[in-house]
């Protein structure tokens, strides 16, 4: 796990000390030298898939910085390969982004296709200033061309070509008359470079297919490396911040900026891409995972999609914490999913109701408790936050338990139900199992237990004590749910990924139980709306599957805390 760079830290003498991360100290240099007077950052993701928890470090990021500087945000879709976007993804990942950051105004969305024209000026820019060549050799020829990081490249043939001849080229290109592959536009920048991207890079390429926003008006369109920096540019973005893999690329970065000779050049900021141990984030295996229908679509909740931890029941808060503790550095490192666990039950605890639900019931009689005789106790909602009051939760004669809660023939520190014993049924009385009855099989069908009167929860008894509490639900009111329990969907045992190249599947990661039973005060509950299932963990009503009548809850978290905070 990464070491939190930007955690705030409590010194002997109580005074806060906030540390900054580099990318903060890069900013406040800036900005004291006067060459940064505002800050504006984006997040530019390519539509060609739903966002996951490494683009959500990405958008906490930039837009946290943007806000702790007074400055802009920019979300703005990288649709410039019309090769491989899709429309469909551009309003999940608006979705994903205003969730994250809470708003997001239309006024801060870009598209990278609408400098479609810039761009083009851009490249005439170059050409005209003999930094720019059209090129006929073959995307084949071009890499061999470009030599090896021990060899200097060998110059193109068409390198010296005269600026008109090149303009009158690109021209045609731009109209259409050369096939794909026939011609490129190429920088001329320095086949002998140390930096492979410096060896006379692709600008521009014939690609004779329609974009999704464009439509058939260009038959050209830029590289990656040339329209990038152009983007960052136009929209004034002061620092342009991405992940390790683009740092060989900013010399090419700074050369755009420079031979365009735009006036407040953005400057590039590389950090180290956010890894989850065991998890699988990348685009393409996700993808894999829906096509191959071994996930219920891209917001299945064993994904680390945006849309899925969503519909898991992650908040916002707790997604922000996350990325705040694995911490902005350079250095390459996986995160925890602990860490992640962790991050949502702080957000969560004294914020969402505490129920009981019986995951897995049997039937406990109280013998000597009067028939037909329902009575309604009162529960406090959140015991850690007595400002979330108090409910009505009612108890009867007959009542679920969770088949753990009894055992015929306990081991040694079972401190729960079992023939003889007494135990504080939660909120409730003290029982004692007098009985129990079981099918042919053995299993457990009934407990009967008698009830003491005297030990009711609140009313001051302080005559015994008993090691055990447990959960219930009474039979006659209950509601019936189902729930959803997930597991990695990787074997973590055995890493992510078979020898093979396959994912590495783990086959318990989803548990269905049907047949539970929950307080009917959750019975009104909505999709989305989440609470802690004592003793179970979290819980959020599914936002897909669950109906009134059908309630399908999603279990978020359990309540055991593998993370040890610093
Ligand atoms: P993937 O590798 O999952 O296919 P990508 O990097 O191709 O994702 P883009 O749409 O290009 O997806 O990413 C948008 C932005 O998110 C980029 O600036 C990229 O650097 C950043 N990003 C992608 N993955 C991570 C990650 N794991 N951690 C932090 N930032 C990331
Ligand atoms: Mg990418």
């Amino acid at each position: 796990m990464s070491s939190p760079v930007d955690n705030t830290e409590n010194t002997g003498d109580e005074k806060e000390v906030v540390s900054r991360n580099f990318i903060e100290n890069i900013i406040d240099k800036d900005i004291a030298d006067g060459c940064c007077k505002k800050v504006v950052t984006r997040f530019p993701p390519e539509p060609n898939g739903y966002l996951h928890i490494g683009h959500a470090k990405s958008i906490v990021l930039n837009s946290g910085l943007a806000q702790e500087y007074n400055g802009i945000f920019h979300l703005r879709f990288d649709d410039t390969n019309p090769m491989k976007e899709e429309a469909e993804f551009v309003e999940s990942i608006i979705e994903d982004v205003k969730w994250i950051c809470g708003d997001l105004d239309t006024d801060q969305i870009y598209y990278a296709s609408e400098y479609f024209d810039t761009m083009y000026e851009c490249a005439l820019k170059l050409i005209k200033k003999g930094k720019a060549y059209v090129c006929d050799l073959s995307a084949e020829e071009i890499r061999q061309y470009r030599g090896t990081l021990k060899e200097p490249g060998t110059p193109s043939p068409y390198r010296d070509r005269s600026v008109s001849e090149n303009l009158d080229l690109f021209g045609r290109m731009r109209a259409g008359e050369f096939e794909e592959g026939s011609k490129v536009l190429r920088a001329k920048i320095d086949m002998a470079s140390p930096n492979m991207n410096m060896r006379d890079p692709v600008l521009y390429r014939v690609a004779k297919v329609i974009h999704h926003n464009t439509g058939d008006k260009w038959c050209i369109y830029p590289m990656y490396d040339f329209a990038h920096p152009i983007e960052d540019a136009v929209e004034g973005i002061s620092h342009s911040i991405c992940t390790l893999e683009f740092e060989d690329h900013r010399p090419l970065y700074d050369w755009v900026v420079r031979e365009l000779e735009f006036e407040n050049p953005p400057k590039q900021i590389e950090f180290a891409k956010l890894y989850l141990t065991n998890v699988v984030t990348g685009k393409r295996y996700i993808k894999k995972l829906v096509e191959d229908g071994i996930v219920d679509g891209w917001d299945d909740p064993r994904l680390v999609s945006v849309a899925a931890l969503r519909r898991r029941g992650f908040t916002p808060e707790s997604i922000r914490n996350f990325i705040k503790l694995s911490g902005i550095s350079k250095a390459q490192s996986s995160s925890d999913y602990a860490m992640l666990e962790y991050c949502i039950r702080e957000d969560l605890k004294l914020k969402r109701p505490r129920m009981m639900a019986v995951l897995n019931p049997v039937k406990l009689t109280i013998t000597n408790y009067p028939e037909n005789e329902i009575e309604y106790l009162d529960v406090s909602n959140n015991q850690e936050n007595e400002e979330m009051g108090t409910r009505k939760v009612p108890f009867g004669k007959e009542l679920y338990i969770d088949r753990d809660d009894f055992m015929i023939e306990p081991p040694k520190k079972y401190f729960r139900l079992y023939p003889g014993n007494e135990v504080r049924l939660m909120n409730a009385y003290f029982v004692t199992c007098t009985g129990y009855e079981t099918d042919d099989n053995g299993n457990v069908t009934e407990v009967y237990c008698t009830y003491d009167p005297e030990t009711k929860s609140g009313s001051g008894f302080s005559g015994r004590k008993v090691k055990g509490t447990i959960h219930w639900v009474c039979a006659e009111t209950a509601e019936k749910a189902e729930v959803r329990l997930y597991e990695n969907i990787v074997d973590e045992e055995k890493g992510v990924y078979n020898e093979d190249g396959t994912i590495n599947i783990n086959p318990d990661s989803l548990t269905v139980l049907d047949n539970c039973y929950i307080e009917p005060a959750l019975s009104e509950a909505a999709p989305m709306d989440s609470f802690q299932f004592v003793r179970h963990g979290y819980f959020c009503v599914d936002s897909k599957d669950s109906s009134k009548g059908h309630l399908v809850f999603n279990r978020i978290v359990s309540l055991k805390n593998l993370y040890k905070p610093k």
